[in-house]
């Protein structure tokens, strides 16, 4: 294959992946992101296969077969709620397949002599096994094979530093005398430090930890590509590194929390003990579905606040229902996205996709919050920390600053859930014993089907 042609095969795949990238940012346009992030993933691999002479056109075609009936057997059969384990999952493979491919060329005449890709090797050893593990103990957190408790390992801290150091000293080594064996010692200290940095962060932190991870493969292909000189792992690496780089830390900033208090401390930690029945106690006022269906006959403006809980309760169908019928009524009907509401990013915008909400009812924080003291009800589903005024007004709260929906700016506030249970934060939400603030306790689903059926009945 001329060099000419696999130069231009290989910058037509960089620019699609970077086309994708740009269109994954929108949920409009995410699919098509997706379609064109594929295919110059199928002409990168393809073209590679071919100019390194690996396989033959009969091989390609067999594993195009192969993978392309994984793939549609996965993307039709896995759950939305199992979307962070699959994530989990195929981030291990990136960094397993940038390790065995460095792991390949450990001793490669060609590439023996060459100090550039001796280091690249070794970095790449050290990047592709922490990722490998970690994300499999991700995963195993995520599926609830492994307690979803942080695991304490003892001397955490300095057990963390000693892998490091100890593995930064095996690629030092490994780069001055290539083919000793220091390369297998690194795998095996690069899989502890990915065990003992993942296995004491808890299951609920485990989303931030794969943007994370995702981040770590991106970078261990881009090194792989550093091995062999091939340019299109380079970028194409260095695309999914850095935008995993900048999601781990929109969803640190969305928590208010840094990077390494999600890897080495616990949500809450330092704040004041608040007592919940302080909080609640004679003020909070339940409804019920009769009720809250009186106060949307009435209602002109509707925002919609989805959380975690409406993924728990499968919710998203009976409230798109619910928006329908309110929206024949001639009532503005919108939804509030936090950027951490659910349990990882964009799980709200993917949910209310699947029940085919229009995009443009679908408003950013930053946009929804001024809009809120000219809403007549805002209709809370599931959602806790998101909307916990605290994080506003109390100071000594452990979430003060972390960004929040402000719905208790709302005339009326409408909040479903089963209890006046804490979310994932822990803390008792004070929005609940506001004086707009009327709980409708119940499952998500049940609770939302129940005040349709009122709110059709009125008609
Ligand atoms: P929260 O965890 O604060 O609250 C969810 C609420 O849902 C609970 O209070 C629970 O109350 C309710 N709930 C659970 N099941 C049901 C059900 N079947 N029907 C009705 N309600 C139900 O969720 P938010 O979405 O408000 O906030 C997300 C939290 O997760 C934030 O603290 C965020 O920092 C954190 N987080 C988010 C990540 C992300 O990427 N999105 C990543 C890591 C952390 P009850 O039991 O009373 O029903």
């Amino acid at each position: 294959m001329s060099p000419t042609f696999v130069s231009i095969a290989y910058l037509v795949a960089a620019v699609l992946f970077i086309l994708g990238i740009k269109n994954l940012t929108k949920p409009r346009t995410a699919v098509k992101g997706n379609q064109l992030s594929s295919i110059a993933m199928l002409i990168a691999v393809v073209v590679t296969l071919l100019d390194q002479q690996i396989l033959g056109y009969s091989w390609i075609i067999v594993g195009m077969l192969i993978g392309g009936f994984i793939g549609a057997y996965l993307a039709r059969t896995v759950q939305m709620t199992s979307m962070p384990e699959m994530v989990a999952a195929l981030n291990g493979f990136g960094g397993g397949a940038s390790l065995f491919v460095a792991l390949a060329n450990v001793f490669d005449p060609s590439m023996a002599d060459n100090s550039v890709a001796q280091l690249s090797i070794g970095i790449t050893v050290l990047i592709g096994s922490v990722t490998l593990s970690g994300s499999f103990v991700a995963f195993g957190k995520l599926k609830e094979l492994l307690s979803g408790n942080p695991i304490k390992v003892p001397g955490n801290t300095i057990l963390n530093g000693a892998l490091v150091v100890a593995g930064l000293l095996l690629i030092l080594a490994n780069t001055m005398s290539p083919g000793g064996g220091w390369i297998f010692l690194l795998v095996v200290v690069a899989i502890a430090l990915g065990l003992v940095l993942v296995l004491p962060i808890g299951g609920a932190d485990m989303p931030v930890v794969i943007a994370l991870l995702n981040s770590y493969s991106g970078i261990a292909a881009a090194t792989a590509g550093f091995i062999s000189g091939n340019t299109v792992l380079i970028i194409s690496g260095s695309l999914v590194g850095a935008s995993g780089l900048i999601l781990t830390q929109i969803m640190c900033k969305a928590m208010n929390r840094s990077l390494p208090n999600v890897l080495f401390g616990v949500m809450a930690e330092g704040g004041e003990k608040i007592d919940a029945d302080e909080v609640y106690a004679g003020k909070v006022k339940s409804s019920s579905p009769e009720e809250v269906a009186m106060m949307l006959e009435t209602a002109e403006r509707v925002v919609i606040v989805p959380g975690y809980g409406l993924a728990m309760a499968q919710a998203q169908h009976a409230v798109r229902e619910l928006a329908n019928v309110m929206e024949a009524r001639g009532t503005d009907v919108k939804y509030a996205i936090h950027p951490v509401a659910g349990r990882m990013p964009g799980h709200m915008n993917v949910l209310l996709a699947e029940a085919e909400v229009p995009y443009e009812q679908l408003i950013e924080m930053d946009e929804i919050n001024p809009q809120f003291e000219q809403t007549d009800v805002a209709i809370v589903i599931g959602a806790n920390d998101v909307t916990n005024p605290m994080a506003r007004e109390d100071k000594g709260s452990p979430i003060y600053g972390m960004p929040i929906l402000n719905v208790d700016k709302a005339r009326n506030v409408i909040i479903v859930k089963r209890s006046l249970s804490p979310g994932f934060a822990g803390l008792p939400n004070p929005l609940f014993a506001k004086d707009n603030a009327l709980m409708l306790f119940g499952d998500g689903k049940k609770a939302i089907v129940e005040l349709t059926a009122s709110l059709k009945e009125a008609d």
